[in-house]
């Protein structure tokens, strides 16, 4: 069996799934965040960063996808995410939404305050494995992916049957005590099926990459409860983050990504 390990992160928790022989890694955090993940690994658990045998990218903002390229040319880590992750960025579109979500992220870090860290990242790497809905994951075959697209085009959330337990990454967030939708909700309609996905599965732990880890007494309500606010979300959100989150192409047409 496993041990969850938990590293705050720059703006975000960072998880390692630990096993006797192998580092599930999840998810590929900030730029920043390369020498916290490897004194952790190396000083506190006294293992390699080659023992991390897969990272998953949840999907591709910067505090998910951060360090993936890194990661896979300096450590070879094999990388694993959605088939459509790659096409978030791509085009005139994608290309000026990795700016803007970088300077987002850049800005979310003043927010609370932390010491200024490069936040800058490659989004152009190749995806190692491509995962897709009730596919288990590579090296780790009691994880499997359950697609959870909405607040992008490929977000997935990883599930582990046996313990009932979930990494959500965005799909949803803990601030200040209450449980939130992620900004944007880029594809309502898709955060709805994923919602309702997730409120048909079992699960008693949740993995929250901003929030952290919560045990939830019934997933049939709690998800429900998140979907009923999914209406007045776009609404509430702030002008900016609208104006500046939807140049994506997967966006005005997810059959081509
Ligand atoms: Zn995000
Ligand atoms: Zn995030």
């Amino acid at each position: 069996m496993y041990k969850i390990h938990i590293i705050k992160g720059h703006i975000q928790y960072i998880y390692l799934i630990i096993y006797t022989d192998k580092i599930l890694l999840v998810d590929c955090a900030t730029r920043a965040d390369l020498p916290k993940i490897k004194n952790y690994i190396e000083e506190k658990l006294h293992r390699k960063m080659q023992d991390i045998k897969l990272a998953v990218v949840s999907h591709m903002h910067p505090d998910h996808a951060g360090l993936a390229k890194t990661l896979q040319s300096k450590y070879k880590i094999p990388l694993l995410a959605h088939p459509y992750a790659t096409k978030w960025y791509s085009g005139f579109g994608g290309n000026l939404q990795h700016v803007i979500d970088v300077f987002l992220a850049w800005y979310v870090s003043i927010k609370q305050k932390n010491p200024p860290r490069r936040m800058w990242y490659s989004a152009k790497f190749k995806i190692d494995y491509t995962a897709k809905h009730g596919e288990k994951l590579p090296f780790f075959n009691d994880w499997e992916i359950i697609y959870t697209p909405g607040h992008t085009s490929h977000d997935i959330s990883l599930y582990h049957k046996q313990t009932h337990v979930i990494y959500l990454g965005d799909v949803v967030l803990k601030i200040k005590d209450k449980y939130v939708l992620p900004m944007p909700v880029t594809l309502p309609e898709l955060m709805k099926e994923s919602l309702k996905r997730l409120s048909e599965t079992d699960i008693k732990t949740i993995l929250l990459a901003h929030g952290g880890l919560d045990s939830i007494e019934n997933s049939r309500n709690f998800f429900k409860d998140i979907i009923k606010r999914l209406n007045g979300q776009n609404q509430k959100m702030p002008a900016l983050i609208r104006w500046v989150s939807f140049f994506p192409p997967c966006i005005k047409n997810i059959e081509n990504c």
